[in-house]
């Protein structure tokens, strides 16, 4: 189990409130990205194609602050770019401690022995790494060889000085079940506190499209991934069984995109993290003036093959709350890796993709020209 008790308590206790209260939509997660900017070029990224001006941005400590006062999420993934990169993030993170927030730092480990020493170990603090697979597998994702070493001798580094550490691992088509299996069981042995796992997101701007799942396709992969490990129970996921279980094939979810609402430097991206189809000036405006039937599976073509953490993980815990008997089945059982998988949603009705990419960015390019005259 690769969530801290004392996580599930406040997060499950924060859920329970949000429906006691009668509240429809509420975030669990306040997805992060205080800058663009990075100092890797990843085939599968869809977050760093920007002009300069734009990957100078920076969202400042206040601007940080003020996110996370506005949406009141429980927890804190900060990712980016690059976040070591951001002079300010020390003190972002403990501000977000001082207000109690979980707090996930996703990084690709590269600066992260040179700034350690700027961050001390807190039970509600996580270093994330960025590692998709071994060796071979993830300097191919990232596309720099010897990246995987410096990942790896990151993590021992952080686990020595005590913090709590987990990877975020993400998978692409050619993701071979047995070798993920056999990662995992190398990322256990390294004593990892936990393993977050997702399929990729088919950004329309990532350099390489070719090698992003179908549905069809992150369902047999995970299925096969989780028979070679006791249905997932052999490795430390920080995820909720139901989305384990979701990705398997097991559940018919609809995505929950208000669940990792995201502020960046454009502002409230809409609708979700992985799609940028607009922003809003506040927190307020994003959940108010968002056409949210307009999106997911079904609705619309981008979202066609999303089974991305950050769009279902939301879905399936509010299921668990729902359905607690449901969840402890799988958690004590293991995710179901054979037999009928449930009904795939209908794409006959979804309305086709809009590509707006350059219109955010011509805005946001205004808006910098004018703040400098
Ligand atoms: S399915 Fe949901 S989470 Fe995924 S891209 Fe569409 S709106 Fe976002």
């Amino acid at each position: 189990m690769g969530i801290p008790l004392r996580q599930a308590v406040r997060v499950g206790g924060y859920v329970l409130k949000q429906h006691l209260t009668g509240r429809k939509r509420y975030p669990l997660v306040l997805m992060l990205e205080p800058l663009f900017r990075c100092n890797l070029a990843c085939a599968g990224c869809g977050k760093i194609d920007y002009p300069d001006e734009i990957l100078n941005q920076r969202l400042s400590y206040d601007e940080c602050m003020q996110a996370i006062d506005e949406c009141g999420a429980p927890v804190v993934s900060i990712a980016g770019g690059e976040p070591l990169l951001h002079r300010e993030l020390p003190q972002i993170v403990r501000g977000f401690l001082e207000r109690k927030k979980f707090v996930i730092l996703c990084t690709n480990a590269l600066l992260l022995g040179k700034k350690i020493d700027q961050y001390e170990p807190h039970p509600d603090f996580t270093w994330s790494i960025h590692l998709d697979g071994d060796k071979p597998m993830h300097d191919k994702s990232v596309c720099l060889a010897g990246t995987y070493e410096k990942a790896v001798e990151a993590i021992r580094l952080a686990k020595a000085r005590g913090f709590r550490v987990s990877i975020n691992c993400t998978l692409f088509s050619d993701s071979n079940p047995e070798k993920v299996a056999a990662f995992f069981d190398d990322m256990k042995a390294m004593d990892l506190d936990a393993i977050t796992v997702s399929p990729g997101y088919a950004y329309e701007r990532a350099p390489d499209q070719e090698h992003f799942l179908s549905r069809e396709r992150t369902r047999k992969l995970f299925r096969g991934i989780f028979a070679r490990g006791r249905g997932g129970k052999a490795w430390p996921f920080n995820q909720s069984a139901l989305f384990l279980d979701f990705l398997a094939g097991n559940q018919t979810y609809h995505c929950t995109p208000w669940g990792n609402p995201t502020r960046n430097v454009f502002g409230w991206q809409r609708p979700c993290y992985l799609l940028g189809e607009g922003y809003a000036k506040s927190f307020k405006e994003l959940m108010a003036e968002t056409d949210w039937d307009a999106y997911g599976t079904g609705n619309y073509e981008k979202c066609a093959d999303c089974m991305v953490h950050s769009g279902y993980e939301a879905t399936a815990v509010v299921d668990a709350v729902k359905h607690p008997l449901k969840a402890l089945g799988v958690a004590l059982r293991g995710v179901k890796t054979d037999g009928e998988m449930a009904p795939e949603i209908n794409l006959d009705k979804q309305r086709p993709a809009q590509y707006v990419f350059s219109r955010h960015v011509e805005e946001a390019m205004e808006r910098i020209d004018t703040a400098a005259e």
